[in-house]
C-alpha cells in the first residue's frame, strides 16, 4: 500500500476562479474572497491529471482522503498536516428501508474522521494550504465542530488559533476546542456575529480569516466526500444525496467534485440529486429554493438542536441553490422534534448513533419519501456529518440497588 503522506507526486492547480464572476486569480498565494466578494474555488489542469493518473491507481493508495492528491490543492507533503483522515463507511439501513418502503438508504458515517465531524475535512486542507503559504495565526467563527477541527490541525502545524462561537454552543464542543489547543470566546450572538469580529480583527490582530466559504481550501477538502462516494460505489453516483446545509461547504464540494471527475472520465453524466436539508428553526436556503432566487436573506431568530446547521446567513447560497436545482433536487426543512425522533428511530433499529444534523437527512428522507418527492426506486445516500457522541443524549435513569433483592425476570 502506498503511503499518500510521503508519496511526492505531481500537483496540477492552475488558478483560483471566482464562483461568481468567474474572474482569475493566481494559485499559490493567500486568498480569501474574490473581488465581488465571493468565494474562490481552486482549478486544477484536469488533462494533466488525466494523463498523469487512471482511477485503477488509486488501488495502490492507502485509504485515506490523501489518495485524491492530484485533485487536491497541496503542492509538497511535507506541508501536509494529517491526523488519519481515513475513508469513512457507507452503512445501509435494511431495516428502515423494509419499513418505509423505499430504495436502498446508506449512510456515509462521517463521524469516524479526526476530530469526530467532517469538518476535519475541509480543515485539514485549509491549514496544510496556511502552512505551505506560511500563515501563523488563523481565526474562525464556528457552531463548534469547524472550530474543533481548526484547533486540532493548528496545533499538529504548530499554528496559532483563536476560535469564536455563539454562547449556547454544546458545551463539549467549546471545551473540546480550548483543549485542541486553541484560545476560544464564547461570543452572545450567532455565528454570523462571530464571523464579523474575525473579519473586523483581520487587521490588528493579523489573523488569517478561515470563515466558512472565506478561503478556497475547505471546500476542496469538503470535496474529497464526492470523490470517496464515487469511488466507494463503484465509480458510479446514488441517485439522491441528502446534506445538512449550514454553510454548504459539503454540497459545494461534493457537487465540484462530480463535475472533476466526469472531466476526467471516471463517471459518467448521471448526477446525485442533491437535496439540501435545513431545520425549520433556521432555513434560509429552503426559503430561497421556494422563492425561486439565487441569494437568501438573513435568517431571524434562528434556532434548532442541530447546531451544525444553525446558519443564518451563507455566503455561497447561491453555489448551494445552483448545484440542488441544476441536479434537479430541491431544498427541504424538517422540524426539530422529527430530527430528534429520527435519531433515535436509527439507533434502535440499525444501531446506528448519529448526530442530530446526519438524523435531520433521515428526517427529510422520510419526510419526503411521504410526500413522494423521492420515489421508492431510488437509492439515496445520507451524510452523518459528525459522531453522535460528542452531542447531549436523552437521560438514562434506570438504577438497581446490588443490596435488594433483584427481580430478574423483570429486568
Ligand atoms: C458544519 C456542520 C454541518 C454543515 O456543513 P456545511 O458543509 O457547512 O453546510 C452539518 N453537520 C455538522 C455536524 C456540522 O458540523
Amino acid at each position: 500500500m502506498q503511503d499518500n503522506l510521503t508519496a511526492e507526486r505531481p500537483t496540477f492547480v492552475t488558478h483560483l476562479e471566482c464562483g461568481m464572476t468567474g474572474e482569475r486569480l493566481p494559485a499559490d498565494r493567500l486568498a480569501n474572497l474574490s473581488a465581488a466578494g465571493k468565494p474562490l474555488l481552486v482549478r486544477y489542469d484536469l488533462d494533466g491529471i488525466r494523463k498523469a493518473v487512471s482511477r485503477d491507481d488509486l488501488a495502490a493508495r492507502a485509504p485515506d482522503l490523501w489518495r485524491y492528491r492530484e485533485l487536491l490543492p497541496v503542492r509538497a507533503c511535507e506541508n501536509i498536516v494529517s491526523l488519519g483522515e481515513t475513508m469513512t463507511p457507507l452503512i445501509e439501513l435494511p431495516r428502515l428501508k423494509k419499513a418505509l418502503g423505499g430504495g436502498d438508504i446508506i449512510v456515509k458515517d462521517e463521524g469516524r474522521l479526526p476530530t469526530g465531524s467532517f469538518k476535519a475535512r475541509g480543515l485539514v486542507m485549509a491549514v496544510s494550504m496556511a502552512k505551505e503559504l506560511g500563515v501563523r495565526k488563523m481565526a474562525m467563527a464556528t457552531n463548534g465542530n469547524a472550530g474543533a477541527a481548526l484547533a486540532a490541525y493548528c496545533s499538529r502545524a504548530g499554528i496559532e488559533s483563536v476560535v469564536f462561537c455563539p454562547a449556547d454552543t454544546p458545551e463539549v464542543n467549546v471545551r473540546e476546542i480550548q483543549l485542541q489547543g486553541a484560545r476560544v470566546y464564547r461570543v452572545n450572538g450567532l455565528i454570523n456575529d462571530c464571523g464579523k469580529i474575525v473579519v473586523d480583527g483581520r487587521e490588528s490582530a493579523g489573523w488569517f480569516e478561515t470563515n466558512t466559504l472565506k478561503e478556497p481550501y475547505r471546500i476542496e477538502g469538503k470535496k474529497t466526500m464526492g470523490l470517496e462516494l464515487a469511488e466507494q460505489l463503484g465509480w458510479d453516483v446514488p441517485d439522491v444525496i441528502l446534506y445538512p446545509t449550514g454553510g454548504g461547504t459539503g454540497l459545494i464540494g461534493m457537487w465540484k467534485a462530480f463535475a472533476e471527475l466526469e472531466a476526467l472520465g471516471w463517471i459518467g453524466p448521471k448526477r446525485p440529486r442533491m437535496v439540501a436539508v435545513q431545520a425549520s428553526g433556521c432555513a434560509p436556503i429552503v426559503k430561497a429554493y421556494e422563492a425561486g432566487v439565487e441569494h437568501a436573506d438573513l435568517w431571524k431568530g434562528a434556532h434548532t438542536v442541530a447546531a451544525g446547521i444553525r446558519v443564518p446567513v451563507a455566503i455561497g447560497d447561491f453555489l448551494i441553490l445552483r448545484a440542488v436545482r441544476e441536479s434537479n433536487g430541491f431544498a427541504v426543512a424538517v422540524d426539530d422534534e422529527l430530527i430528534e425522533a429520527g435519531q433515535q428511530e436509527v439507533a434502535r433499529e440499525e444501531g446506528l448513533l448519529l448526530c442530530p444534523e446526519g438524523a435531520a437527512t433521515y428526517a427529510a428522507y422520510k419526510q419526503e419519501l411521504a410526500s413522494g418527492r423521492i420515489s421508492k426506486d431510488e437509492r439515496v445516500v445520507l451524510f452523518n456529518c459528525g459522531s453522535g457522541l460528542k452531542y447531549p443524549m436523552p437521560p438514562a435513569d434506570s438504577a438497581l440497588d446490588k443490596d435488594g433483592a433483584i427481580n430478574y425476570a423483570a429486568l
